[in-house]
């Protein structure tokens, strides 16, 4: 398997419209896409520095699990994304490692990216996510 670079840092929060201020208005990123992935129960708005992006996350759903994150630590960073080359040879070789992948397979998550997640208790407490772009 091979990274080939960080793709967004997920940050969950309460207020998408305060917290946009900040990241879009206020530190001028440009904003690119809005993301409602109701498998995840999330809605994401996608911000891109051109060089990796910042991906807010807000719950759809009271029990979905940035509801559940947001109850228990509140606004903050969620996860990090890692691109990978090939999705299914890194669930493969993560597998082998006796790494903890969050589900078997990869899903569709924010801009029809596959992805996956690693369990925190695998990585040193972050949640992180691998995603492989579409062609
Ligand atoms: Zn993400």
């Amino acid at each position: 398997m091979k990274i080939l670079g960080i793709e967004h840092i997920g940050i969950a929060v309460k207020n998408l419209e305060e917290s946009s201020r900040f990241w879009n208005e206020i530190l001028g990123i440009e904003f690119t896409a809005t993301d409602d992935v109701d498998g995840q129960g999330v809605i994401t708005n996608i911000y891109d520095t051109g060089a990796g992006k910042i991906e807010l996350l807000i719950s759809k759903y009271p029990d979905s699990p940035i509801a559940k994150f947001l109850n228990s630590r509140g606004s903050g960073i969620h996860h990090i994304c890692l691109q990978v080359d090939n999705i299914e040879r890194a669930i493969k070789y993560l597998s082998e490692q006796d790494v903890n992948l969050i589900g078997n397979s990869a899903v569709i998550g924010a801009e029809g990216y596959k992805v996956i997640f690693i369990h925190p208790n695998s990585t040193g407490g972050v949640l992180v996510e691998l995603a492989e772009k579409k062609n």
